[in-house]
């Protein structure tokens, strides 16, 4: 994980806390702490093994209701990945959503001009109060890369199309 990067997460989380003027409790710090250090997504399993074995004496409700705070705060968002709930501690404080690759779980925080399209669409049907989640899968530069050299490696002997023809027995 770049540690550049954890730093930003870290700082804004603290951030985000400070704002809703909740205090910063040595169980919070150490949450986050281990947070900004995980790979990003990370499952609450994962956050809490992570803290186990990083923090021994914080335990698990804990770890479960920092995540759940800093949810609420904005600074944990929610991401779906391969099927499983993940987390992110997102580096941006502004609304955005996340790209996320579906090979290594890579994930990026973009901002995207179809906010205002959404919001006019629920309102243009009265609704009020509207929130939207958008998350964009695919998969990354490097996963591409990897798949271009396993494809390509072995370069083995043209077998294809010399085989039986596909049985068709009927
Ligand atoms: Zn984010
Ligand atoms: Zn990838
Ligand atoms: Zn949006």
């Amino acid at each position: 994980m770049d540690e550049a990067n954890g730093q930003h997460r870290k700082e804004g989380a603290v951030e985000r806390l400070r704002r809703a003027r909740r205090s910063m409790t040595p169980a919070r710090r150490s949450v986050i702490e281990t947070m900004a250090e995980l790979p990003q997504p990370f499952t609450a399993g994962e956050l809490c093994d992570a803290v186990a074995t990083r923090f021994p004496g914080v335990g698990r409700a804990s770890v479960f209701r920092t995540l759940a705070l800093l949810e609420h705060l904005g600074a944990v968002q929610r991401v779906h990945t391969g099927g499983r709930e993940s987390y992110v501690l997102c580096e941006l404080t502004a609304h955005h959503h996340h790209l996320i690759c579906t090979r290594c779980g890579r994930t990026e925080e973009i901002q995207l001009g179809l906010d205002q399209q959404l919001e006019s669409a629920a309102a243009s049907r009265g609704y009020t109060h509207q929130q939207h989640v958008v998350e964009i899968f695919g998969l990354c530069p490097d996963c591409q890369a990897a798949g271009e050299a396993e494809r390509s490696w072995p370069a083995g002997p043209a077998t294809a199309g010399k085989g039986a023809p596909p049985a068709s027995s009927s």
